[in-house]
């Protein structure tokens, strides 16, 4: 089930509660059996769609016997809507503030991901991103691994007009890395994205790769790039991920396909890192931030 059909599930459940004449355990269970089918079929994490329905039921049971309801049926479906609310939102929200650049100094973003996961893209579409508020940006091609990855990063970094580094010569891409940021860093950049290889699988020489490359530009960020298509998978690859790389924050690739979405939003939950944008095409302005509130609400529609 796609996002889109989700909310439109979602929504239709909350809604048939405005129809019910009493809002009693009954009708509580009834309507929770409707989120959570439909968040499981989204790919949501069935720990966490289980864990879900016993938070809100907690809620909505102190809230009833505190006399939140003071008797009124409308005040008991508002009860009920406003948990049901918050546990959505809970879903996507880890607690956790993620890095926000700063003007007049270097901020080292490193991307890293899986090979297709929109990493390349990602990377022209943060820079343009904050070239657009003000940051002077550049993106350093660190990936040596995949033949065209530097011939990628200069096209659409030309195209983007944002600054770029890399090398066909040189094959160690720690020492690309660190050459760049190095370089861009003396030219008073505030922002340097260091783009990674990403392989297909998660290998351990990516893994070291990564932490070498870590090592030698010292990111003030990292983010994962995840794309969203792929599932219930998005969690182990997360898993794997934040095991070797640590990452702090998420960018979530793809929402505007045919992706579940769920997988990924899992994914935050088990790993507590932040979405911190989501991608929402091919294009270089299709970025859109990410706040747990407003993404939530705006699935409900
Ligand atoms: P990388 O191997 O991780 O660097 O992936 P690329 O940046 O080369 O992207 C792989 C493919 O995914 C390309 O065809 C991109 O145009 C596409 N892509 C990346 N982000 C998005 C997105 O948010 N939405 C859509 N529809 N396609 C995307």
């Amino acid at each position: 089930m796609v996002l889109a059909d989700l909310g439109r599930k979602l929504n239709a459940a909350l809604s048939s509660l405005n129809r019910a004449p009493v809002v009693d355990e009954k009708v509580l269970d009834a309507l929770l059996k409707e989120v959570c089918a439909a968040l499981l079929e989204s790919d949501v994490n069935v720990k966490l769609v289980a864990s879900l329905r016993q938070k809100v039921k907690a809620k909505v049971k102190a809230s009833f016997e505190g006399g939140a309801d003071k008797g009124k049926e409308t005040n008991r479906k508002t009860v009920v809507q406003k948990a049901i609310f918050d546990e959505l939102v809970q879903l996507v929200d880890p607690g956790v503030e993620p890095y926000k650049p700063k003007k007049g100094q270097p901020n080292v973003i490193m991307a890293v991901g899986l090979q297709g996961n929109g990493k390349t893209t990602t990377c022209t579409k943060l820079a343009v991103y904050y070239q657009k508020r003000g940051f002077k940006s550049c993106i350093v091609c660190a990936d040596t691994f995949r033949a065209g990855a530097f011939d990628q990063t200069r096209q659409s970094a030309t195209k983007a007009k944002v600054a770029y580094f890399g090398s066909y010569t040189e094959t160690d891409p720690v020492a690309i890395a660190a050459q760049g940021v190095a370089k861009f860093k003396k030219e008073r950049f505030d922002v340097i994205i260091v783009d990674t290889s990403g392989r297909h699988k998660q290998e351990s020489e990516l893994f070291q790769e990564m932490v070498q490359i870590g090592e030698a530009v010292k990111p003030n960020m990292t983010v994962l790039v995840l794309d969203a298509s792929i599932g219930q998978a998005a969690e182990a690859q997360a898993h794997a991920f934040k095991d070797s790389a640590d990452f702090g924050a998420i960018i979530v690739t793809k929402m505007d396909g045919h992706a579940k979405g769920g997988g990924a939003i899992s994914a935050v939950a088990v790993t507590k890192t932040p979405i911190i944008f989501l991608g929402v095409g091919e294009h270089l302005h299709d970025l859109d931030k990410f706040a747990p509130q407003p993404f939530i609400s705006k699935l409900l529609g």
